[in-house]
């Protein structure tokens, strides 16, 4: 037996733990002593260090802030190494979190827009109100770089709903806006196209290319006998023979230019 220091109680040897510089190799305290010494210290250590933290509190905020501040490029670049390298990962575990609240995530979207409905449409309103110019810079810019997906979708919309489209169409004509665009179309493709006349004009009278160059004046309701379109060379055989015809038969005066062909 022997009696440990500390707590001064007899314990049996095996209760103290070995010590070779001491005379008889042992602890002169109790293993449950050295135990409750290393406790109290552990203890008394991480009091000390949050002590500490607490009493520096504003300094570490600066210092983290100032660090932030000095390194953003190295934080920015650190992060983005990281989402880089855990790209993967990181997809996975948005695409597992989306899932797991999917229902509850499309939930609170749809019960956030039916709430706010009203202050939405305004907002967007608004938003389309003032920035009207930009806006429209936007869509031309976006046709003009996607035309031929713009093209694609118009197509695509007019063929969908074929009669609504055409009803459309006749409606959006017979507005303001409408008889210009006909009327800008219209001169863009006279400006395409010569217009050398063969023959006079009259009252009533339609020009009808008979080529890319070449105008012959025949009456409206001839010109709208035979369909026809340039881009279509045999939808022009009929019409052109029906203009030569008709230019003929209106009499020698009527026609000019003829002695260039
Ligand atoms: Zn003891
Ligand atoms: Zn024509």
């Amino acid at each position: 037996m022997k009696k440990c220091t500390k707590c001064n109680t007899l314990k049996p040897i095996n209760e103290f733990s070995k010590k070779k510089e001491n005379k008889d190799g042992l602890n002169t305290q109790c293993k449950d002593c050295d135990a409750q010494y290393r406790l109290d210290n552990l203890n008394r250590i991480k009091e000390y260090q949050k002590e500490y933290r607490q009493n520096n509190k504003e300094i570490y905020a600066k210092r983290n802030k100032k660090y932030r501040e000095n390194n953003k490029d190295k934080i920015a670049n650190t992060k983005k190494k990281y989402a880089q390298k855990n790209k993967e990962h990181i997809k996975q575990h948005q695409k597992e979190y989306k899932s797991a609240h999917k229902t509850n995530i499309a939930k609170q979207g749809k019960d956030y827009r039916d709430i706010n409905k009203e202050r939405i449409a305004e907002v967007k309103k608004e938003y389309n109100k003032t920035h009207k110019i930009e806006i429209s810079k936007k869509n031309k810019q976006y046709r003009k770089n996607n035309k031929e997906k713009v093209a694609k979708q118009k197509k695509e919309s007019y063929y969908r709903n074929k009669e609504n489209s055409i009803k459309r169409q006749k409606e959006y004509l017979k507005t303001n806006a409408g008889k210009i665009a006909k009327a800008k179309v219209q001169s863009r493709r006279r400006n395409d196209y010569g217009y050398i006349t063969l023959n006079n004009r009259f009252e009533g009278c339609n020009g009808h290319h008979i080529d890319n160059d070449r105008v012959i004046f025949i009456p409206l309701d001839l010109h709208r006998r035979y369909p026809h379109r340039q881009s279509n060379p045999d939808s022009m055989v009929e019409i052109n023979e029906a203009a030569f015809e008709f230019m003929y038969t209106t009499g020698i005066n009527n026609i000019k230019n003829i002695q260039l062909y």
